[in-house]
């Protein structure tokens, strides 16, 4: 199975629920307090080692607790950490979350030593990459370091998957480098500045993307590249927290890749993989793992008379 590189975010959730937000300037006393590892990067990391393969994560922490409790999360997941370097006089990526008891939230990202994940730190890493055949990268790091990355890794032949998320603009020097993008419909909608699925997806393809997956909550999934348009339907499930879902889904899609499966084969694997992961609380504590993910494929297949 080939090697996955991750360079992404790493983060702590910090969350804090209360019966209704504070008005500005008021005190509130809260519900409930919880810290949770997070960070896109470090979720599809932890998701992508359950699920069997061999993960490389590549990022910073601060010199604080939280950078500590980060990386001995992922180290304990059997994550490679061993390239992640700590930022000294920075705080780890962290974000602030208040839920309200409707559900609701505020969040409040303070990127951190997020931020310093940069173009040198890319050149640093280059021969470690090297190892790897492919990289998953999402937009919690840098924009430019996100495109040197990639651009990297399309020169070497290492295949690229972007999850473009938090959505922001991505240039033409960025989406000839990716062979697979995953945006979620609203990321779809603001990367491509259009409202229709197919419209966008077919901008991003003429920019130069490869395949494009939008990924479809409930409904499953879409795939589309120059030569065909597929559709492939999730799997239904009770669904009890979506914390993690694109998160999961990604690292299902990449593990699949790695391990060979053609692209339908692979969408379906990261539809269960999502489908799993909604019916927990959490995001990478309810990431599930590859032996967990057969046995549901099968038992459906069992009951469908497949
Ligand atoms: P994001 O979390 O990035 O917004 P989605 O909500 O589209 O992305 O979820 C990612 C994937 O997880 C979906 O494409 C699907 O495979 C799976 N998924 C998400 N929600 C559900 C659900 N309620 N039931 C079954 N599968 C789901």
């Amino acid at each position: 199975m080939k090697k996955i590189a991750i360079i992404g975010s790493i983060n702590m959730d910090i969350v804090s629920s209360v019966m209704q937000f504070p008005e500005p300037g008021e005190t509130v006393k809260g519900l409930e307090f919880r810290t949770c590892p997070g960070g896109k990067g470090a979720n599809q990391a932890v998701a992508a080692k359950r699920l069997g393969a061999d993960v490389v994560m590549f990022g910073k922490v601060g010199d604080d607790i939280y950078g500590k409790q980060a990386l001995q999360v992922l180290e304990n997941s059997g994550v490679d950490i061993r390239h992640v370097e700590t930022c000294q006089g920075v705080n780890t990526g962290i974000a602030v979350i208040h839920v309200n008891k409707e559900g609701e939230n505020y969040i409040v990202i303070q990127e951190g030593a997020n931020k310093h994940v940069d173009i040198d730190y890319i050149k640093k890493i280059q021969p470690f990459l090297d190892t790897c055949g492919l990289v998953l990268l999402q937009l919690e790091i840098p924009m430019e370091t996100v495109k040197r990355a990639a651009q990297y890794c399309a020169e070497q032949g290492i295949e690229v998957i972007l999850d473009p998320a938090p959505a922001a603009p991505c240039d033409g020097q960025l989406l000839r480098c990716i062979d697979f993008i995953t945006p979620n419909e609203g990321e779809l909608k603001k990367i491509a500045c259009e409202d229709d699925m197919e419209k966008g997806a077919r901008k991003l393809l003429d920019a130069g993307v490869k395949n494009v997956i939008k990924k479809a909550g409930a409904k499953g999934c879409y795939f589309i590249n120059r030569d065909r348009m597929d559709y492939i339907a999730g799997f239904k499930v009770k669904a009890a927290d979506t914390t993690g879902a694109g998160d999961s889904f990604n690292a299902g899609f990449a593990v699949a890749r790695a391990k060979g499966y053609e692209d339908r084969k692979a969408l379906e694997y990261a539809n269960a993989v999502g489908a799993l992961a909604v019916t927990k609380m959490g995001a990478q504590d309810s990431m599930p793992t590859h032996k967990e993910v057969e046995l549901f494929m099968n038992d459906l297949k069992r009951g469908r008379g497949i």
